[in-house]
């Protein structure tokens, strides 16, 4: 018989519970002062990659974890349980970054690339510009052929781990007059002339992530930091981000999970009208129905993780998966805040800043919108 979606093999067990104990230890005591300063320290960024969560999927005989897709959404999950700004740390390493070298990457890039990414390496995805989100392909960053490579103009907007990055895949057009056809991912290192890393964005929420702008002057890159082939970089971005999505997805659980442990605890030692006001009916109820959203919304991630794992079609149930899972993260962490009162609504306490990092989900790596419109393609056509 199969097993249950949620049945965990001993092997995945120990894992997400090893990274969920160190996120509760090493990370907990830093979530508000992160938040406050809009900054990750460096050591706690080398501390995630001596634990082997920043390599996961990369094999072994890379310095990685050799562990697989499921590992890095179950990685997700656990880190963002405890703070979802380093849940999008974790996720865009792996689920984007990791991932689109080991479908795309030629030998000698993998070779290059992938040992540096599982031993100190920040990666990040550059693909959004200021006039093209939703409308990813109408991106205007441009590549010029070279005798020896391409040269990169053009500007980045929203780039996550764009302060820390060492590598960052970057999505330009070769040919615009071929539209789309002209799109072609590029492995571009930190350092490189004419790279700058521009405005860091002040935000609602996941605050202590970075979020930048990138800009490309004349930027030289050699042939062989061709990820894919050119000319297919929107199948690159089309492929990955479809991927990419389930770890968002994850993330979305975690924090909702990270929320409702906040409010059980809270409920259960805050006492109005002589009792605690966990012993109120109304209140366990809503508790209840968290608890419930959020095993669906688990349900729903780990059936589109399991899907990928196994070659079959997962790109409506990942799309329902980041959609569902982003609407319950905020209705969950909406919840907390309500639960906790007045306590709820000030930076004392976690719960705040749950429900500010909740609206994310919503907007990254596909809006709701554009979720839904790929889950009613595949209904309608
Ligand atoms: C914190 C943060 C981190 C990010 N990290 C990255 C990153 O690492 N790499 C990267 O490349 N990008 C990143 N992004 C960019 C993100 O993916 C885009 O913001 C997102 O895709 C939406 O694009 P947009 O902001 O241009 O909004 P728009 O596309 O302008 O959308 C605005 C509104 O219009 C709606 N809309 C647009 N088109 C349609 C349509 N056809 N039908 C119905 N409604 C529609 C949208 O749903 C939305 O509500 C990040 C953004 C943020 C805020």
């Amino acid at each position: 018989m199969p097993a249950a979606l949620t049945t965990l093999s001993d092997d995945e067990r120990i894992f997400r519970d090893s990274v969920y104990e160190f996120a509760d230890r090493e990370i907990r005591p830093h979530v508000r002062e992160m938040d406050e300063a809009a900054q990750m320290p460096r050591p706690l960024i080398d501390r995630l990659f001596e634990l082997g969560v920043m390599g996961i999927e990369v094999p072994e005989s890379a310095g990685g974890a050799g562990g697989t897709f499921f590992h890095a959404v179950l990685a997700v999950e656990a880190v963002s349980r405890v703070d979802p700004s380093i849940g999008v740390l974790v996720d865009v390493q792996n689920t984007l970054v990791i991932n689109a070298l080991l479908k795309w990457g030629s030998d000698e890039l993998r070779q290059r690339c992938l040992p540096r990414l599982a031993d100190r390496s920040v990666g990040a995805y550059a693909l959004s510009e200021a006039g093209s989100g939703s409308d990813a392909f109408a991106l205007t960053t441009r590549a010029t052929q070279t005798s020896d490579g391409f040269l990169i103009t053009g500007r980045k907007l929203w780039i996550t781990n764009a302060n820390e990055a060492d590598l960052l895949i970057v999505f330009a057009n070769l040919n615009p007059e071929a539209g789309y056809r002209g799109i072609t991912a590029f492995v571009i290192e930190r350092g490189t002339p004419g790279l700058t890393v521009g405005k860091k964005e002040d935000k609602l929420g996941i605050r202590a992530s970075s979020t930048c702008e990138l800009l490309f002057e004349d930027c030289r890159i050699p042939q062989q930091n061709v990820l894919g082939e050119v000319g297919k970089g929107y199948k690159v971005a089309i492929e990955t981000l479809n991927e990419g999505r389930i770890g968002i997805g994850a993330q979305m659980v975690g924090l909702a999970q990270g929320a409702l442990d906040h409010a059980i605890h809270y409920v259960r030692e805050r006492k109005q009208f002589g009792k605690t006001i966990a012993e109120f009916q109304g209140v366990q109820f809503q508790i209840a129905r968290a608890a419930s959203d959020i095993e669906a919304a688990r349900l729903l991630v780990y059936n589109a993780a399991r899907l990928r794992e196994t070659g079959q079609p997962f790109v409506t149930e990942a799309a329902m998966c980041k959609l569902f899972s982003s609407e319950v993260a905020e209705r969950v962490a909406s919840l907390a805040v309500n639960l906790y009162g007045g306590y709820g609504f000030v930076k004392d306490y976690p719960v705040e800043k749950l429900y500010r990092d909740a609206k994310i989900g919503q907007i990254y790596e596909g809006t709701t919108n554009l979720q839904l419109q790929t889950i009613a393609k595949h209904l309608l056509g």
